[in-house]
């Protein structure tokens, strides 16, 4: 019987706000952070690690939080884990006294997501597969008892989620097929952050499309004018064929976003992310309303399945951007992607970040093979930064994530990343 004898947390920064990678209208000076958990165990040679994944300042608030939930887990089998997760999890996320935090958002819930990341590579590891893999070869009653159904059975019934993993059982084996020959398409975040430089952005539009990619994304927000002059560059340097997409981060109010996105109109953009504040679901909604067939994403800020609910039913979210680090681990973030697929809306998955592009590449397989069986007009989200920190980094070929064949969840770090940028006594904080 291996038991759980122990658990740690880090907090590891990277510098990136030095080369504005990652910034955008509203986080200037962003440093990609993860609060690190390992789950040891009785056995030397099976540990577990997740990540919340946060941009600096902050990291040590949700670390600290983490702390609160070891001892619900110490001493536990990891058989009693794989087989109960879906109560457990509901314990974590029901915690009495925590649960004011929150209930299911925020810092509290961010903790919940590095600790039952975790514990999901752990399984996968027990089970010496991948973890998407492990998740596609489970049967749809097994998975059903880890999933989440509380406050959103209204528009999303036991039933109906089961008979969509039902149904796709006939098709699965060709699908794994599939998406191990071709891989999951991305797009790529790199080459538009706010503070790149005209020449920088052309030099990386022309890198990444000789590297095969077609989709690409820019931030905008901060200026109208200047965001058409930056659109017009793409366009010109990617031509008609490849796509263009544009995150406002939260910048605008819902006036300002109709007419920023109705001024962009002539580009024709793949989607509009993020016009406005990610919490106000009926501004979504007028939004929409205004700009007719532009298409608004959202999603990496949405606290928990409740928001996705509102989003969803409203028609106010045409691209659905599940984040694996605020969504409550796959116990919620697979109840999403069914909701999601019940109106008919693509998931997208947000990455970038730390460990957020490791982590999605699994995400976008199980919605494929186990819930969509759709891929070709879908991307996922590709930054390439700071993957030289994982043991198991995500592997693109020509654009197109490839299905990860190492076991667990692909978040273990380099011993020497972590101890390196662990803030604020690793060797790189110490001397800046
Ligand atoms: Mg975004």
């Amino acid at each position: 019987m291996i038991k759980i004898t122990n658990l740690t947390v880090e907090d590891v920064r990277f510098p990136t706000s030095k080369d504005l990678t990652g910034s955008d209208a509203i986080h200037t000076d962003p440093d990609y952070s993860a609060t690190y958990v390992t789950v040891y165990t009785s056995d030397n040679s099976l540990k577990g690690y997740g990540i919340a994944f946060t941009l600096g300042k902050g990291n040590d608030v949700v670390a600290d939080c983490i702390k609160h939930f070891f001892p619900m887990l110490i001493g536990k089998t990891i058989d009693e884990i794989e087989l109960n997760i879906g109560e457990l999890w509901f314990e974590f996320v029901d915690h009495s006294q925590l649960r004011w935090l929150g209930p299911e958002k925020g810092v509290v819930h961010m903790a919940v997501a590095a600790i039952f990341n975790s514990l999901w590579d752990l399984i996968a590891k027990k089970n010496q597969k991948p973890l998407w893999k492990f998740i596609v070869d489970s049967d749809p009653e097994t998975i059903m008892k880890w999933l989440t159904f509380k406050y959103i059975e209204d528009v999303l019934t036991k039933d109906e989620a089961f008979n969509i993993l039902q149904n796709s059982q006939m098709h699965k084996e060709k699908r794994i097929q599939t998406i191990l020959k071709e891989g999951y398409p991305s797009y790529t975040t790199a080459a538009g952050w706010l503070g790149y430089s005209n020449e920088k952005i052309i030099e990386l539009c022309d890198q990444y499309m000789a590297q095969g990619w077609k989709h690409f994304k820019i931030k905008v927000g901060l200026d109208l004018e200047a965001d058409v002059k930056r659109l017009e560059l793409i366009r010109q340097t990617i031509g008609p064929e490849c796509s263009i997409m544009v995150d406002a981060n939260q910048q605008w109010n819902v006036q300002q976003s109709i007419e920023h996105i109705n001024a962009y109109k002539k580009f024709n953009l793949l989607f509009v992310e993020e016009p406005t504040s990610p919490d106000d679901v009926l501004g979504f909604a007028k939004i929409k309303k205004e700009v007719g067939d532009v298409r608004l994403a959202t999603g990496e800020a949405c606290g928990g399945r409740i928001m996705f609910k509102q989003f969803l039913e409203s028609g106010a979210m045409n691209v659905c951007q599940i984040d694996s680090c605020r969504l409550g681990s796959i116990n919620e973030i697979l109840t999403v992607l069914l909701m999601a697929h019940k109106f008919k809306v693509p998931v997208f998955p947000h990455a970038g970040g730390v460990g957020l592009c490791e982590y999605v590449q699994h995400l976008c397989m199980v919605d494929y093979v186990l819930i969509n069986g759709e891929k070709d007009n879908k991307v996922v989200e590709y930054q390439d930064s700071l993957h030289e920190h994982f043991i198991h980094p995500c592997i693109i070929k020509k654009g197109n994530y490839m299905p990860p064949k190492d076991i667990g969840y692909s978040i273990e770090m380099k011993q020497k990343s972590v101890k390196d940028f662990t803030y604020p006594n690793g060797e790189y904080w110490k001397d800046n």
